[in-house]
């Protein structure tokens, strides 16, 4: 896609600390990392969000993901890591090419991923079991 970051990445027309590639991934060093050794892996095709993402594809990239997120774990000594996908602008998407983000943890990094628990009401759960249910 024409003004997509993430494609200029991809058709080297800007650069980025590229840690793996192949014929239909790419993986590169977040400029903003939460913590240092931060990944972003991401289709080469532009795909805007999961579900636009074809079922080979996807496997293709957890599969990617898996392995540099072992790499990056080896890599600092530590196998503690968050993996994160923002979906859609008001989940926090910034770019809208799928990505999915490898953050690397460390004890008392103070990086904040948490969020406010919310409550059910009455069988209110239930109805969500059902309701998603429909659709599968
Ligand atoms: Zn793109």
């Amino acid at each position: 896609m024409k003004d997509c970051i993430f494609c200029k990445i991809i058709n080297k027309e800007i650069p980025a600390s590229i840690v793996y590639e192949d014929s239909n991934v790419i993986s590169f060093l977040d400029i903003m990392p939460a913590n240092k050794g931060h990944c972003l892996v991401i289709p080469k095709k532009h795909y805007e969000t999961l579900l636009d993402i074809p079922g080979e594809n996807l496997s293709e990239l957890i599969k990617a993901v898996k392995n540099i997120t072992k790499a990056l774990s080896l890599s600092i000594g530590n196998g503690a890591y968050n993996m994160v996908m923002n979906n859609g602008e008001d989940a926090g998407q910034l770019v809208q090419h799928a990505h999915i983000h490898i953050i690397p943890r460390f004890k008392g990094d103070r990086l904040r991923l948490s969020w406010s628990h919310k409550k059910y009401g009455n069988k209110e759960i239930e109805e969500y079991k059902e309701n998603i249910k429909k659709f599968l």
